[in-house]
């Protein structure tokens, strides 16, 4: 039993060693991720349940490195945030997308609100929200159509500081959206302290949600917190027609999910933005 328990230890230091040495290559590709240009924006279109129209853009951050090959970024983003790169990541992805969003007005698409995911680390910045505003002053980037997607935990972790930010950011006219709402914290007071203007229902509460009653009492709980807050709702991680019907009946206008489109390329999402124009 001895040397059964060592050489568990064993091959569970070697396995820290290798996950650790994969931490450490990784962190230093992602150091010079930008200046190589390695990193690209997805966009996910969100669409008014009833039209089915677009009706908003979430950003998603991509890593393409020549060794890692797309990593995704489930694995690179706590790196980055362990290693403050995502401070300079969070930044590009800001500018990069209104960049896009703009070149889109000027193509004569419709500039929808984009919705750019933020990490803990950018908003417990002091100057979050003037390096937010100096960006939007820079480009001349219309501030309603942004929307920043924050968790719960990233709003309580700080709350009295990250208060103060998003009221200043907001009244700059940005929306503010939290994202896998229900997952993150059970104090439910923030709902009426900060200024938000979505919720993002998690997608662990719609999948499968048409044969789930546990999930349904908790989908038309948050139904009625949002009409109680007079919070937009967006569902995301929709795949199936049966849970579109059914977030249809419970009241939910916005959804976003494979069943609607994946994440797209710049170019197949102008593309779509096309077959919208005048909307
Ligand atoms: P998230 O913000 O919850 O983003 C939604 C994730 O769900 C995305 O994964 C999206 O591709 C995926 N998704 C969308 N529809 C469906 C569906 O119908 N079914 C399933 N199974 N998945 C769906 P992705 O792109 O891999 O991103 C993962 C997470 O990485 C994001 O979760 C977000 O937390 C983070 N992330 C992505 N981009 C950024 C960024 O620019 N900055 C920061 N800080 N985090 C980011
Ligand atoms: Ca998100
Ligand atoms: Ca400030
Ligand atoms: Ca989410």
């Amino acid at each position: 039993a001895k040397n059964h328990g060592k050489g568990h230890l064993a091959e569970f230091n070697a396995q820290l060693g290798a996950d650790s040495l994969r931490r450490m290559t990784m962190e230093r590709k992602l150091k010079e991720a930008i200046r190589r240009d390695e990193f690209f924006l997805n966009f996910q279109p969100q669409y008014d349940l009833a039209s089915r129209s677009i009706v908003g853009v979430e950003v998603l951050l991509r890593w393409q490195n020549e060794e890692l090959g797309l990593v995704p970024p489930g694995l690179f983003i706590p790196v980055a945030e362990q290693s403050r790169i995502i401070l300079d990541i969070g930044h590009w992805v800001l500018e990069q997308a209104m960049s896009q969003n703009l070149a889109w007005g000027r193509a004569g698409l419709p500039m929808l609100p984009m919705a750019v995911n933020l990490s803990a680390l950018q908003v417990h910045q002091h100057d979050f929200d003037e390096q937010v505003t100096n960006l939007l002053r820079q480009h001349a980037y219309p501030a309603d159509r942004l929307e920043l997607e924050l968790t719960e935990s990233v709003i309580m972790d700080n709350a009295i500081p990250v208060l103060r930010q998003l009221e200043q950011l907001r009244s700059s006219g940005v929306r503010i959206s939290i994202d896998d709402f229900g997952t993150g914290y059970s104090n439910l007071g923030y709902l009426s302290r900060f200024p938000l203007d979505v919720l993002k229902i998690d997608r662990s509460f719609i999948t499968h949600i048409h044969e789930q009653p546990q999930q349904q009492q908790i989908v038309q709980a948050i139904v009625q917190l949002a009409r109680a807050f007079d919070l937009q709702l967006v569902a995301e991680g929709v795949e199936q027609e049966a849970e579109l019907a059914f977030l249809s009946s419970l009241g939910v206008e916005r959804v976003q999910g494979y069943l609607l489109a994946r994440p797209l390329s710049a170019s197949q999402m102008a593309e779509l933005l096309g077959g919208q124009k005048g909307v």
